[in-house]
């Protein structure tokens, strides 16, 4: 049986986008489920679909920036999958890993606010507002946990890299303030001799 279809090219990243059968098969679940409101359905659909192809093409946006090739984007009903080359450290490893994390989160804060300021039934906004929003929020904090296989594993790394940047700086400040007064007081001492 066929896994995996081959929807097409994504032009912002430069790589081809797969479709896992299961999304169909989520589809069938949503129409059936919602047969009375097939609009709702269809809405529901798109929303668990943009929030998964979101979230990839957020670790895929940062790939293309920091020239790591983006090789495929896997999406099934559950999750998505961007695979991509190697990262040149674990600083953008860590970059990519956050990049999912930010393209959901500029999903969900207008739904968010829309919905703090929503007055009356919400109608068709109600499927985004609890995927794109709610539900999405749920699953950044879930995402984030330093857990192997989810996002939190390589996103941390950035503090680490980040107090060893700080180090670095420090390390190399010293350095030049050394030199710096070192060439002071041999000038010093050229002028003393002549
Ligand atoms: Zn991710």
């Amino acid at each position: 049986m066929r896994r995996w279809f081959r929807l097409g090219r994504l032009r912002a990243v430069h790589a081809p986008i797969f479709l896992h059968w299961s999304v169909f098969m989520l589809a069938a679940i949503c129409a059936v489920a919602l047969v009375k409101a097939p609009l709702h359905a269809l809405v529901l659909l798109a929303s668990i679909l943009i929030l998964i192809v979101g979230h990839e093409l957020g670790h895929a946006l940062v790939c293309r920036r920091l020239g790591v090739k983006v090789l495929a984007i896997y999406i099934s009903a559950g999750h998505g999958r961007c695979v991509h080359g190697v990262p040149y450290s674990r600083w953008e490893e860590a970059l990519i890993a956050w990049g999912g994390v930010a393209a959901q989160a500029s999903m969900a804060i207008p739904f968010l606010v829309l919905d703090a300021f929503w007055v009356g039934p919400r109608g068709l906004l109600g499927e985004p507002i609890s995927i794109l929003g709610y539900f999405s929020l749920l699953t950044i904090a879930f995402n984030l946990l330093p857990v192997q296989g989810l996002d939190g594993s390589k996103a941390w790394y950035i503090a680490s890299e980040w107090r060893l940047n700080l180090k670095a700086k420090r390390v190399a400040s010293k350095a030049l303030r050394r030199l710096g007064s070192r060439k002071q007081t041999s000038s010093a001492e050229h002028k003393r001799g002549r």
